[in-house]
């Protein structure tokens, strides 16, 4: 497509010319038919480019292999970078049918990228030369990664293996797919269904409701039924007085996957465990776990057990604390037995209402979405000296959508960043921050050196009625802040290479600039100035801030050892060896691991093996459950470096953040980054002591 106007094509121009203000894309002139000639064009364009570089007659170089492939496809960046966006957040069902063609043209596509032989070669060439290439550490460090993920792809491999390689993968999303199916199939056909008074004892009102719902909705009028979803089944066993009730619904819960001879996911599991294995093998690694931490910031299955192994000591001697409040509790309310897993949340939250008593009713008047927004501008503003230009005529792909112009210190601006806040019939749910075009520093055709990104938050909140603020719960507005480091990350990002900017780092490292965020919410300061009551402005009372700062660090022995031991037993079963992953049952496995750990009786996996979706459905955590906790870790312990300075906006701490942390983007490995801010490893005394296990 270089050097041909997108007129000139039949394209419409307005989907990869973006003429709109401030360089967004003129969002009223692209029409939804225009996106399937434009991803054909893009598609075809992308591998046009790189068959000129595959081709290229000109010996190897950085600049005509690496940067050629950085530069490729930029009509399918621009078409993505809009298409993506608004299946998200203002899709229909022409987006969705689009969507549902595209999702396997498009794997199709790069894997034929990955497979390209003579462009390996090139690639393959300059990095085995790269000592004499004379790069600076950036470009160095592109080079690897570029390598690396060719070589992950299975590019290196024969013929053969390469043939292996490709049907092992189309497997192993079948058997992702069908396991997802199971476990929704399991949760959505159980349901108990209660019909006298007496099965109601100690349900609150709101969820009384919910399962009278559930119970017509399944062909029960007037009778209620418990349900396998988290929204019910969770509420159900805290407050629930019936204790043969809790039992069975339980029981039933924790068999998701597992239930149903047709609908069984132990043999998936199994095969899954050993086609894993199969496939780090075929890629040159020991087990699946190195083979996925070769490139994190853990890199090490050593490295994950030794933070886990850390945790689980502590989170076990927590929770047998906490299970002899339990027991205490039963035994004054005149019972005679044992904590069982099913009794866990019910006493607990006993305990927590009788120690903490406060709710979020009592919160919200404080917290105004508004006033919240002002304050994550405003936490960017003191930290980094960035600051924010509202712009009210722009239109976008949505009235909702706000627009912003974010300048730098010295007036420039650096980057445009859409706030994207309210709920819609065609918006997904959930919350996430999403780029339309990230940071580089490319010169393109016509000179132009480098974009500045332009970001996007989108959100899920509900509007309130004409006249009143929208008023939020404390975790939304920890969402909030949440998805603005994010953003963040996007918008400071300052490195060459498209491909290596903003979010583009490990998945073990990505949540540091979001969690780290959310930190600054409660830093005093801000609550005084930006939570303040909608009616009379007083500043949220200190008494309630306390004891939501106790409250926190409430039942954390509890949800310690059921996160940590789902994490342990996820690296177990890939940890394992072609030949150990042979055969192997699933469940006698996991009851191994857990007994080498010395499982307390009173606490199950948060997702035991046949339900644990984040790791089996799919590649996405698998060998990274612990990640959560990493990330943990690292804004725990980063977060400590300004509170060492005894000032949450220390200007050189903040320097370094933004320097290493938030502008790196993936341009330096994640573990130098992290000491070049700090100065030193992280530790796990920080998050030890913010989850009250210190
Ligand atoms: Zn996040």
């Amino acid at each position: 497509m270089a050097g041909q106007a997108l007129s000139e094509t039949g394209l419409n121009p307005a989907i990869g010319e973006w003429s709109g203000p401030l360089g967004l894309p003129a969002f009223s002139a692209i029409k939804d038919s225009d996106f399937e000639p434009a991803f054909d064009a893009a598609l075809r364009a992308h591998l046009a480019d790189i068959d000129a570089i595959a081709e290229n007659s000109q010996v190897p170089t950085f600049e005509n292999t690496i940067v050629a492939l950085e530069r490729a496809g930029a009509l399918l960046t621009k078409v993505s970078g809009i298409f993506w966006n608004l299946t998200g957040a203002h899709t229909n069902d022409a987006l969705q049918a689009l969507e549902r063609k595209l999702s396997p043209e498009l794997s199709r596509h790069y894997s034929t990228i990955v497979m390209n032989r003579p462009l390996f070669e090139r690639v393959d060439r300059l990095y085995e030369n790269r000592d004499t290439l004379g790069l600076d550490a950036e470009a160095d460090r592109l080079l690897e990664l570029t390598w690396k993920s060719f070589i992950r792809s299975g590019a290196k491999l024969s013929d053969a293996d390469q043939a292996r390689l490709a049907e092992i993968n189309e497997r192993l999303a079948s058997l992702g797919t069908q396991f997802s199916q199971n476990v929704l199939a399991d949760e959505s056909e159980y349901a108990l269904i209660l019909e006298a008074e007496g099965d109601l004892a100690g349900l609150p009102d709101t969820l009384v409701s919910s399962m009278a719902a559930a119970a017509a909705e399944r062909g029960h009028d007037g009778n209620h039924a418990v349900t396998l979803s988290r929204s019910i089944i969770e509420p159900f066993l805290t407050f629930s007085e019936r204790r043969d009730l809790r039992e069975t619904a339980f029981k039933a819960w924790v068999a998701r996957g597992e239930t149903s001879a047709e609908r069984d996911n132990r043999p998936l599991v199994a095969e899954t465990v050993r086609l894993r294995a199969e496939k780090a093998a075929l890629l040159g690694y020991d087990s699946f776990a190195q083979f996925k931490l070769d490139d994190t910031m853990a890199k090490t299955p050593e490295a994950v057990r030794d933070l886990l192994g850390t945790v689980w000591e502590k989170a076990r001697n927590r929770a047998a604390e906490e299970a002899a409040d339990l027991s205490e509790l039963i035994a004054e309310a005149g019972h005679n037995h044992a904590v069982a897993p099913w009794d866990w949340r019910h006493y607990s939250e006993k305990v927590r209402a009788a120690r903490y008593a406060f709710n979020d009713t009592e919160v919200k008047p404080y917290l105004q979405l508004e006033k919240l927004i002002e304050a994550a501008f405003h936490t960017a503003e003191k930290l980094f000296g960035i600051s924010f230009r509202k712009h009210d005529d722009v239109r976008t792909y949505h009235p909702d959508v706000r627009v912003f112009e974010v300048l730098d210190a010295n007036g420039e601006r650096m980057a445009v960043f859409l706030g994207d806040y309210f709920a819609r019939p065609s918006k997904r749910s959930g919350a996430w921050m999403s780029q339309f075009q990230g940071q580089h520093k490319l010169a393109n055709d016509s000179g132009e050196a480098g974009q500045t990104p332009i970001v996007v938050n989108v959100m899920n909140f509900a509007k309130a009625p004409a006249g009143e603020p929208v008023l939020i719960t404390m975790d939304d507005a920890r969402t909030l802040f949440h998805e603005f480091g994010h953003a963040l990350h996007g918008m400071l990002s300052d490195v060459t290479y498209p491909s290596i900017a903003g979010t583009s780092v490990s998945r073990d490292f990505v949540e540091l600039p979001s969690q780290l965020f959310e930190h600054w919410l409660t830093v005093p300061q801000i609550l005084q100035q930006f939570a303040v009551h909608h009616r009379t402005g007083e500043s949220i009372p200190q008494e309630l801030l306390d004891k939501m700062k106790a409250a926190a660090k409430f039942n954390k022995g509890f949800a310690n050892v059921e996160f940590t031991s789902s994490a342990l037993v996820d690296m177990a079963f890939h940890a394992l060896t072609p030949e150990q992953a042979t055969d192997i049952d699933p469940m006698s496995f996991q009851s191994e691991v857990l007994a080498e750990l010395g499982m307390p009786t009173e606490i199950v996996m948060r997702h035991a093996t046949p339900h644990f979706g984040h790791v089996f459905s799919g590649d996405g955590y698998s060998a990274g459950y612990y990640s959560y906790m990493w990330s943990g870790v690292l804004d725990a312990d980063a977060f400590r470096a300004f509170e060492e300075t005894g000032d949450p906006f220390d200007g050189a701490t903040a320097d370094k953040l933004r320097r290493h942390i938030y502008a790196a983007g993936g341009s330096t490995d994640p573990e130098e980054a992290y000491i070049a801010f700090r100065g030193r490893l992280p530790t796990p005394d920080a998050l030890l002591e913010k989850e009250g296990l210190a």
